[in-house]
């Protein structure tokens, strides 16, 4: 049947973080919204992402946790056993309960569609319009004065001989197995590797991971041989410079032939996680038709009011390519929407973006590398903190990590931050704001910082810069 829908004010595709953003903020203006979604109301994070990940690694650290008690004087390590199936069914139950509560009752809340199907872009004599075709069954065509693209990003898998014929996990379907993989061979060392290595580890599985260059390799090389330290010492076997070429699969599970630094070898596992990556999805949405590019990575392109090439369509999200991150999904969203609707010229900054990766210790960051500011040609000074003096990190008997402060050569402007520590996120919101209010390592180091938390190391590391904090007395200003 066909059904037609017009004279929206806003028409999205999608119903990830950025379209949920972009959709309460148009109606918080008054204006009418629809949604088109094909798969589970949501998108990638609630469902498949940051919630069942994280969910799942606290229930991983908590047994890590209960084990690694023994460092403690006193206390005896015992590591409870797992249910792995009753895990994942803790999770889903909480992806269940924060999909209702963030996202599906939000939009009968606010007053909006969601239309259940695939869209797809049509030019008519006035202008774009999206045909969709129902999940059950039959076409729709909505019309509305702008669009949004947010159709997010999906696994990449790198062309290895014999992958697709032997079937491979990624980061969803490890996160739905009905049980816990005896040998796990993770390629691919960015947040999403990382995470799911350690989580598998710590639940019990022997892990193996392959990656082409260090692990987190977007981060300073102290972060990467810090977390790779960290890695090994909790028995996850780790091959750096290594790429994988051929996979197969027999009765036994998969073979992978890893070539790296010491030659070519096979190493067999009984599952295989693929974690090198996602691309944007743009295929089948008929971007051709109604003037949106794409670029070299499937990308939309977008200008810095993330419009596309059409004037009637704007892009947020994963899709654009730019940090695929959950708030920057959502910072767009709204963006989308004050832009379209309201003219508004709105841009971002992602100069005090910060990053996180949940492994634990955590890896956060915000700002630039050395690396970076080298290659801007701009003069920096550098002080890297090992934990061993930080007094948190001595009370909780636990040194592993560091906190690397760069500093403008001159001004002492901050201008990165770079923390592998427990607690990492939380402590790198608070170099965000140091750098997003423009502060100088010595502003920092005379900030009131609370004696015995993890935030600390950052007055001392900015303290570095100017004293040895080995001479300081333990909470010494
Ligand atoms: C394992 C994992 C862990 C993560 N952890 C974190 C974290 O801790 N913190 C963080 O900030 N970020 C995290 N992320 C990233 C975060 O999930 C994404 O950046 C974010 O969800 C992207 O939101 P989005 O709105 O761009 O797209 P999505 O949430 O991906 O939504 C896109 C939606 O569009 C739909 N769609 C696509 N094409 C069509 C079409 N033609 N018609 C109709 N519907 C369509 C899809 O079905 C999908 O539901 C994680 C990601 C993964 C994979």
């Amino acid at each position: 049947m066909l059904q037609a829908h017009t004279g929206y004010d806003l028409a999205i595709i999608g119903s990830g973080g950025g379209a949920f953003a972009a959709a309460i903020a148009a109606r918080s203006k008054g204006r009418s919204v629809v949604m088109v979604e094909r798969g589970t109301t949501g998108g990638t994070c609630v469902n498949v992402g940051c919630v069942p990940s994280k969910a799942l690694l606290a229930a991983a650290e908590a047994r890590h946790g209960a084990r690694a008690a023994s460092r403690f004087p006193g206390l005896e390590g015992t590591e409870p056993a797992v249910d792995f199936p009753a895990l994942i069914g803790g999770k889903d139950t909480l992806v269940e309960q924060l999909r209702a509560e963030k996202y599906t009752d939000l939009a009968a809340e606010y007053g909006w569609q969601i239309v259940h199907g695939t869209a797809t872009f049509t030019a008519n004599d006035d202008g774009p319009a999206l045909e969709v075709a129902l999940n059950d069954g039959g076409t729709a065509t909505i019309e509305a004065a702008h669009y949004v693209i947010a159709t997010g990003s999906a696994p990449w898998a790198p062309p290895i001989d014999g992958l697709v014929e032997a079937g491979y996990l990624t980061s969803t379907s490890a996160m739905e197995l009905d049980e816990l993989p005896e040998h796990l061979l993770v390629l691919g060392g960015g947040y999403v590797g990382l995470e799911q290595a350690q989580l598998f580890a710590r639940l019990g599985s022997r892990v193996t991971i392959a990656v082409r260059s260090r692990l987190a390799s977007q981060e300073e090389p102290e972060i990467s041989a810090g977390i790779e330290a960290v890695f090994r010492e909790e028995g996850i076997t780790v091959h750096t410079r290594t790429q994988a070429s051929a996979v197969h699969r027999d009765g036994d599970g998969i073979l992978t032939t890893l070539t790296g630094p010491d030659g070519e070898q096979q190493i067999r596992a009984s599952h295989l996680l693929i974690a090198t990556g996602r691309r944007p999805v743009t295929d089948g949405l008929g971007l051709e038709r109604v003037g949106v590019k794409t670029g070299e990575r499937g990308e939309v392109v977008v200008d810095e009011h993330l419009r596309t090439g059409n004037p009637r369509i704007w892009a947020a999200g994963d899709v654009t390519g730019h940090p695929d991150f959950v708030y920057v999904a959502a910072a767009h969203g709204t963006l989308v929407a004050d832009n379209a609707l309201d003219g508004a010229e709105r841009t971002l900054d992602y100069t005090a973006l910060p990053k996180v990766t949940f492994t634990s210790p955590a890896i956060a960051s915000v700002g630039m590398t050395d690396a970076q500011l080298a290659e801007a040609g701009i003069a920096c000074q550098c002080r890297t903190l090992p934990l061993e003096y930080v007094p948190r990190a001595l009370a909780n008997r636990d040194t592993r990590g560091l906190v690397k402060l760069i500093a403008e050569r001159g001004t002492g402007k901050l201008l990165g931050a770079h923390v592998l520590a427990d607690g990492a996120g939380d402590i790198i919101t608070a170099a965000t704001y140091a750098i997003t209010a423009g502060l100088t390592v010595d502003q920092l180091a005379h900030t009131w910082h609370p004696y015995l938390t993890m935030a600390e190391a950052l007055k001392l590391a900015a303290q570095t810069f100017t004293s040895d904090v080995a001479k300081l007395s333990c909470c010494a200003g």
